[in-house]
């Protein structure tokens, strides 16, 4: 596959990158191992420093990389300079408190001897990331297994490659040792003999299901231990009780932030009865608003999409469930300009049995459902193959937090943004995938979390009675 940028506002080729060579993978093995076998022996202490330094350095680069995030895959400038700001915010956070979350835990225990559990490095981390956050599903996986010592390889998107080399660029900038951090340009072929080779412990993924599967498979065959950060068609839920002003608000945003394409969009708009054409008509309203343009102009609010075949992608579903019975609430027109613009649309009446029913719609359109009462609602939130988040919108956050513990995903928000935080965990159930990244648990994700008992002196006795010696 040929690693291209292609600027989706002009369709402008920017610039194609070579396929890493054999030699470049051995290299990058050889000395990401080297690395890791070296950290070992290292105070944890110098990598938050470096790590404190990425950040620093992030911050001072910020519109430069934002502008190579917006050529390479069309987002707004602002949100690009917000997702360097998050990724300055995720190497922070783990400089600051890799070292005690990876302190060893002491366990009470009848052995002899003070046992604990100490956190590890495993070894190298290949990690397959998506173009819709560019820098950031770098970070997510980066900055904690540096902290924790495994070096990482990144097969990033085909069409991200000028983010990548900058990530890369910016890593070394920051004086890492040799072997923290390479970028290579692979073959999916070139990925799973990667992933088979035995330098490399920890599988980390964020894509589609197509993906997904297959990288999975190839860490599946050869035992690797692997995350997978997968699609999501999140419900965005408006009880009864809530203020229709303040839930649209919200909703627009959380629907057309990076052009629709994020994994925790709001996807599924499930409206109380009483509120549903009120909640149609607002949103309409929203969506009518929104100026198409350069992304890089600052009046501009709707980006192009990331590719052409995304965007096609995204009209042939649209096509698919108008003949499946969807009403088309609003828009759906071409929008005339040259780049891969998509106008928001919003689409009613989809029955579980339209062929969209059950698909991730990657893009600006709202699919906007009527329920009775709240359990309609949470059961059609629920019948989906994919579990990521979630929103539900009340007038009494008790009420929301109640219907939101009955959500089947890895995070549901209330009366707020589904925000990433790195102090929040982040990953789904079911289709969305498993494993988190993020938070302390995303740090855990590749860690040897190894017991060592340490009797004070020789024990042949067995002690505690009832005791089985392995
Ligand atoms: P994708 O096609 O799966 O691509 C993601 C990465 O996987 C890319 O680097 C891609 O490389 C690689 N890839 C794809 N097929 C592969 C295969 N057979 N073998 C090896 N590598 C393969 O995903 P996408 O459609 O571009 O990204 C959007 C999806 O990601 C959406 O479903 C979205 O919801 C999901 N997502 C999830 C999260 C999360 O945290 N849960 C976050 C962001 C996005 P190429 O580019 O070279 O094909």
């Amino acid at each position: 596959m040929a690693y291209q940028t292609i600027n989706p506002f002009t369709n402008e080729v920017v610039k194609t990158y070579a396929n890493a060579t054999p030699e470049e993978i051995e290299n990058a093995l050889a000395l990401g191992d080297e690395r890791y076998h070296a950290w070992r022996q290292e105070p944890i202490a110098d990598r938050a420093q470096i790590l404190h330094r990425i950040a620093a350095l992030m911050r001072d680069h910020k519109d430069q990389l934002a502008k190579i995030a917006t050529i390479d895959m069309g987002k707004l400038f602002t949100e690009s300079q917000g997702e360097v700001e998050l990724c300055a915010m995720i190497a922070d956070y783990y400089a600051d408190h890799g070292a005690d979350l990876l302190a060893p835990t002491p366990i009470t225990t009848q052995a002899t001897g003070d046992a604990e559990i100490e956190k590890q490095a495993t070894g190298i981390v290949m990690a397959v990331e998506p173009w819709n956050f560019p820098y950031y599903q770098i970070m997510r996986v980066f900055a904690p297994n540096f902290m924790v010592g495994n070096p990482m390889i990144l097969k990033h998107a085909s069409n991200t490659p000028g983010s990548a080399a900058a990530f890369e660029q910016l890593v070394n900038e920051a004086n890492a040792p040799r072997g923290t951090f390479k970028n290579l340009f692979l073959s999916y072929d070139q990925i799973g003999d990667i992933i088979a080779d035995p330098r490399v412990q920890g599988v980390a993924l964020t894509g589609s299901k197509r993906g997904g599967q297959a990288v999975a498979k190839a860490a599946g065959e050869n035992l690797k231990k692997n995350s997978m950060e997968l699609g999501g068609s999140d419900a965005f839920i408006v009880l009864a009780d809530a203020d229709i002003d303040e839930a649209v608000n919200l909703a627009w945003r959380v629907r057309l932030y990076n052009a629709g394409q994020v994994c925790t969009s709001s996807k599924r708009f499930i409206v109380a009865d009483s509120l549903y054409d009120q909640f149609v008509a607002a949103l309409k309203e929203k969506f009518q608003a929104m100026v198409p343009g350069d992304p890089m102009d600052d009046q501009t609010t709707l980006a192009p999409m990331n590719s052409k075949r995304a965007k096609e992608k995204l009209q042939d579903q649209v096509d698919r469930a108008i003949t499946g019975g969807a009403t088309v609430a609003y828009d759906n027109e071409p929008i005339d300009l040259p780049g891969q613009f998509f106008q928001p649309t919003i689409l009613t009446d989809i029955q579980p049995d339209n062929p969209l029913f059950y698909e991730e719609m990657f893009g600006p359109v709202a699919q906007v459902y009527r329920v009775a009462d709240d359990q309609a609602a949470i059961d059609l939130a629920n019948n989906s193959e994919l579990g990521l988040g979630g929103i539900v919108f009340s007038g009494d956050p008790v009420h929301g937090k109640q219907v939101a513990q009955q959500i089947e995903t890895g995070m549901v928000f209330v009366n707020t943004f589904l925000s990433s935080l790195p102090e929040l965990p982040f990953g789904g159930v079911k289709g969305s995938g498993y494993g988190r990244e993020m938070s302390s648990l995303g740090l855990m994700a590749f860690v040897n979390e190894k017991l060592v008992v340490t009797a004070q002196k020789p024990d042949y006795q067995n002690g505690a009675g009832g005791l089985v010696i392995l």
